[in-house]
């Protein structure tokens, strides 16, 4: 429901005119040009959806469907749970088959509970299409609420939830950075995007403009994009905005790191372990500008995202328009299929991407890139060598940290040590690996090591949990015995203070003993069988009776 409108003039953008840089980074070769050039085709509908319950940071969502259920486009078929979370919609119509774990795109190569929808080519919503809603006259709360509704997670490879980040109006917000840098070589989804989409991106970044009010927006470009800087441009012309400016920031690896691009472009650091909104900003990736556009004005769930298909591995390089849980192997075959002499395949960029050994994974919402590389284009790295002090690691790290200690701390699982050495400020651009003489491939020691801390972290938690179990239980029973005992404490009292109806139960009780004991008596007195006493026998108890009858003579 709309609610009156919140009453904030924007002032001009302020200036942001400087540019500064960040310790380290590589000029990388951008391979850009295979995929770039060309626009955005639709990978159309697959026979089956495989769909993860979890695409993004924080809880998987919750299962709403069952196998035989029949979904329409759009359903939301997962709920959220909890804050960190995200809801999942079926991204086209058709059947549910089965509801199972799948291999999910994970450096792990692990499998994870997904839905499988076997779709009907019918591609249908259930509803006719809404009109398009005015989010001028909405609150920040509301805003965040479309956003929470469609399942927007960051497009740009973190997958954190994109209303949780907003925290509308939780923060104090100055400005609004839409993130267009591509963060890898050979990745250009977000570059085609902006071409070919750039007045939604320009609306995307007026809603979230709004539901943070913040008063500076940025959209920051690479300086290669120049078609891209030009469609911005034409679209900021054409619409009313005011207080967004599109900046262009050199082509450095890693300048699409959220820490880093906040460097660039403003030259302040993001404390460590902190986020950026501690220091008044909020960085969105342009792509998921463009869903908070669809999730709020055009009222739709996150139902496809754009993927890079690219490497000398495919016969035709370039990006597109993908349905979420599409299989890889569709896309592939969309791109033209595998070449000869196809290599590798790898989900990510060749710097943050990790290989994957079957293409059967589905499209996820933070998937940006597939990437099939020949032996030539990117041969298998040497075997590793001893470390020999070099120091060109820290050189290159974009983070300003130290990696060859980070790595030796890593290797001796000194977790604490690695720690204490920013192992959490670690963004895992693959810098330090892509220079280091001995090959040795640091990243993977870096992200085992805080699997391992995550783990133990997990594992305290969990132990705490049944601590804490373990003495309410202790507790609960103490109290019982505590109830206990002043129930009897109550019952003495009461016995004692009954005007002398106790004496006579215990009159009652003496008189009952005392039958007993005669009872006793007169059993002792009874004659005994003496049918079948032998002569000794009789002789004892004759000898018995003697002796009770002196005695009851003396007596
Ligand atoms: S670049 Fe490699 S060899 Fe050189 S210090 Fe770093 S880890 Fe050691
Ligand atoms: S991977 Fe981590 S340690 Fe290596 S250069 Fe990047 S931020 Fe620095």
């Amino acid at each position: 429901m709309a609610k009156s409108a919140t009453s904030f003039s924007r002032p001009a953008v302020a200036s942001f005119d400087r540019l500064h840089t960040f310790h380290g980074g590589l000029k990388l070769p951008g391979h850009r040009e295979l995929s770039a050039s060309r626009p955005i085709i639709s990978a159309g509908v697959p026979a089956i959806l495989v769909l993860p319950l979890q695409q993004h940071i924080g809880a998987p969502a919750e299962c709403l469907v069952q196998p035989g259920d029949t979904v329409h486009k759009g359903q939301l078929i997962a709920r959220q749970v909890g804050t960190i979370s995200a809801a999942v919609h079926a991204s086209s119509s058709g059947t549910v088959t089965a509801i199972e774990d799948r291999p999910v795109p994970h450096p792990s190569g692990l499998q994870a509970p997904c839905i499988i929808i076997e779709t009907d080519g019918l591609d249908r919503y259930q509803d006719s299409q809404s009109n398009a809603l005015d989010y001028t006259r909405m609150e920040a709360d509301e805003i965040c609420d479309h956003i929470r509704r469609a399942g927007i997670v960051g497009l740009g490879g973190a997958g954190f939830p994109t209303q949780a980040k907003l925290g509308c109006g939780k923060h104090k917000i100055n400005l609004l950075l839409i993130n267009a840098v591509e963060c890898e070589p050979y990745i250009t989804c977000d570059n085609r995007l902006i071409q070919e989409r750039a007045a939604e991106v320009i609306e995307g970044a007026r809603v979230l403009q709004h539901a943070v009010q913040a008063d500076n927006c940025i959209i920051a470009i690479e300086d290669d994009m120049t078609v891209a800087e030009q469609a911005l441009h034409t679209a900021l012309a054409a619409s009313n905005a005011t207080g967004i400016k599109v900046t262009r920031v050199p082509e450095i690896y890693p300048s699409g790191g959220e820490r880093q691009l906040i460097k660039v472009l403003t030259g302040r650091e993001v404390p460590s372990q902190g986020f950026p909104s501690d220091i008044g900003i909020i960085c969105q990736n342009v792509g998921t500008t463009a869903a908070v556009y669809n999730a709020v004005i055009k009222q739709q769930p996150l139902l496809s995202r754009i993927v890079t298909v690219t490497g000398d591995g495919v016969v035709q390089p370039q990006n597109i328009e993908t349905l979420i849980g599409t299989p890889v192997s569709h896309l592939v075959a969309a791109a033209g299929g595998y070449t000869h002499d196809v290599e590798r395949l790898l989900i990510g960029g060749p710097m943050m991407g990790y290989t994957v050994p079957v293409d059967n994974i589905p499209v996820t919402k933070t998937l940006n890139c597939i990437l099939a590389v020949t032996r030539e284009e990117m041969p298998a790295p040497p075997p590793a060598q001893p470390c020999i002090r070099c120091g060109k690691c820290t050189d290159v790290c974009p983070a300003d940290l130290l990696p060859q200690q980070l790595y030796w701390y890593a290797r001796s699982s000194n977790q604490d040590a690695a720690q204490d050495y920013g192992l959490f400020d670690c963004i895992e651009c693959g810098c330090c690996a892509y220079v280091c003489p001995s090959h040795i491939p640091l990243v993977q020691y870096y992200r085992h090591a805080k699997s391992e801390i995550w783990l133990a972290e997990k594992q305290t938690k969990a132990s705490d949990i049944a601590r804490q179990r373990h003495e309410a239980h202790l507790n609960r029973l103490e109290r019982i015995k505590q109830e206990r005992a002043e129930r009897m404490a109550k019952k003495k009292q009461a016995l004692s203070s009954d005007g002398g109806s106790s004496d006579k139960k215990k009159a009652a009780i003496e008189a009952a003993l005392e039958r007993v004991k005669q009872k006793k008596e007169q059993a002792e007195m009874m004659p005994r069988n003496v049918d079948n006493l032998t002569s000794e026998q009789q002789q004892l108890i004759d000898a018995v009776d003697k002796r009770r009858q002196q005695k009851d003579e003396s007596e």
